[in-house]
């Protein structure tokens, strides 16, 4: 029997063994007996889902495609890159530098799988963009009874592909749109909340923008991002942002503040003010900075962390998080974490949380310090209640506990999608207990 444990340490699951192959030929063997045998499998990419949407159950088989992970082709001209579907996102960029390319938009964490983000609906903030997947050109699938198939953006059976939440076989080669490498200037300002609703218009224009409440205090921070051809910022600052600020402050040191108030977590607003004065720019000042793309997306996490995030309408967006402030306050939950708030293009992908409409998507999250766990379940239940009122579409790799019957209200695809599944799936070899429960059976 192996054990995998995601990143957040919210999932351990176990199962029969964990391959990695190394060729195409050897997925397309595997998949082939694992049908024959009857035998369940599920890929797992860099298991940051926090739930078990990675699990292939104690019967089945896990693949991981780490050794299936080379850039086959990159095209210039066309800025695209094949990739084989176990590569991870900095191996790529990294492969992408020499020449001079770079991927279109990134959420905060920049180590996923590129398959695994695919089928999530990873994404990061900015109207003009979609979620990650949004981005693909076309991607090459081993179907679950093992024959091979290329679905290009164009084919009407990439809308069920694209968010395919690992159910439809194994994803081997993706060719990915990029873009000439380009740098972002940060711009960071704090200010009020009815200072943001006001100007709402002129940052949605930005290329990126979201914006962050500080829990338990007045305090709302602003992040834009836009192209620009001025000098990078020096080697210093980006130690200074990213490894003392970044990994040191926010990290290291807020970890071992909120284990104090894993005792008392009356302790926690008081932890959020000090915190939040030496990580925000001063009030009426901004922080401006230059990085490399992909640095600016960039936040670092190490501190363990359970998150729900939710997808809705974006004219609702300040609706909605009054609500959920207006929640914390009344029902004296100690919040941790700030709550962010980012914005995604609608497409037309039956899974996708983006689809069909415009999004504001609402993070709320809860930390773990050295592994010690506040109670959480209220405050998640009342966001699950709140963003459901609002007919959220949860992240499918975050948590939610929603029913089958509010998928099916939320997703106008969900039957299609499932019928669609047990169409290209008939042995249902890929539909683990996550797959299960989002379909009512368990
Ligand atoms: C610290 C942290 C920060 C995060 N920030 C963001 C963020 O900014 N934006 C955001 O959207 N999400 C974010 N997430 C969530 C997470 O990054 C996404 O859910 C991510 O897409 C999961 O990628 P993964 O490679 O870890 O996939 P896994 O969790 O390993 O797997 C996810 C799904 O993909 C399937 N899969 C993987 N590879 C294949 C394949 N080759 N073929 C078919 N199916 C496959 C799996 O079977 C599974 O169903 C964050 C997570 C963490 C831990």
């Amino acid at each position: 029997m192996k054990r995998i444990k995601n990143w957040a340490r919210t999932t351990f699951c176990r199962s029969k063994d964990i391959v990695y192959p190394r060729s195409e030929a050897e997925i397309v063997d595997l998949v082939r007996l694992c049908n024959e045998n009857h035998t369940p499998l599920k890929v797992v990419g860099k298991a940051h889902s926090y739930n078990d949407i990675f699990c292939a159950g104690e019967e089945g088989v896990v693949v991981s495609l780490k050794k299936f992970s080379s850039v086959e082709r990159v095209d210039r001209e066309n800025a695209t890159v094949t990739v084989q579907a176990g590569i991870d996102i900095p191996t790529l960029i990294r492969r992408l530098k020499p020449h001079n390319l770079s991927l279109k938009n990134l959420g905060t964490n920049v180590f996923d799988n590129i398959a695994g983000a695919c089928s999530t609906g990873y994404h990061g903030s900015g109207i003009d963009f979609g979620i990650f997947v949004s981005d693909v050109v076309s991607m090459e699938v081993v179907t679950p009874t093992g024959e091979k198939r290329r679905i290009g953006r164009e084919d009407e059976d990439f809308k069920a592909y694209a968010v395919g939440l690992g159910m439809l076989g194994i994803i081997v080669r993706v060719t990915l749109q990029c873009e000439p490498s380009y740098k972002l200037e940060v711009i960071e300002k704090q200010m009020s909340l009815e200072e943001i609703e006001a100007r709402f218009s002129e940052f949605m224009a930005y290329r990126h923008f979201k914006f962050i409440w500080v829990p338990h205090t007045r305090n709302f921070m602003v992040w834009l991002a836009q192209k620009s051809d001025k000098e990078e910022s020096s080697l210093w600052n980006k130690i200074y942002t990213y490894g003392i600020i970044g990994v040191l402050v926010n990290n290291f040191l807020h970890e071992a503040l909120l284990f104090f108030a894993s005792f008392k977590r009356e302790r926690v607003p008081a932890i959020n003010r000090f915190m939040s004065r030496i990580l925000l720019p001063e009030k009426g000042k901004e922080s401006r900075s230059v990085y490399a793309s992909h640095w600016a997306f960039f936040l670092p996490h190490v501190l363990k962390q359970d998150v729900v995030e939710y997808a809705f309408k974006i004219e609702e967006t300040f609706d909605v998080f009054r609500e959920i402030i207006a929640m914390i306050e009344e029902k004296k939950i100690y919040v941790d974490t700030p709550i962010e708030v980012r914005f995604v293009k609608k497409d037309d992908y039956w899974m996708s949380p983006t689809q069909g409409e415009d999004v504001c998507f609402i993070g709320t999250k809860i930390h773990f310090p050295f592994g010690r766990e506040p109670e959480y379940f209220r405050y998640f239940s009342h966001i699950d209640h709140i963003l459901l009122k609002h007919r959220g579409r949860p992240h499918w790799g975050k948590q939610f506990r929603i029913t089958k019957e509010d998928f099916q209200k939320n997703y106008p695809h969900w039957d299609k999608f499932w019928a669609f599944v047990d169409k290209e799936d008939p042995k249902g070899l890929f539909q683990n207990a996550f797959a299960k429960r989002l379909r009512g059976k368990v």
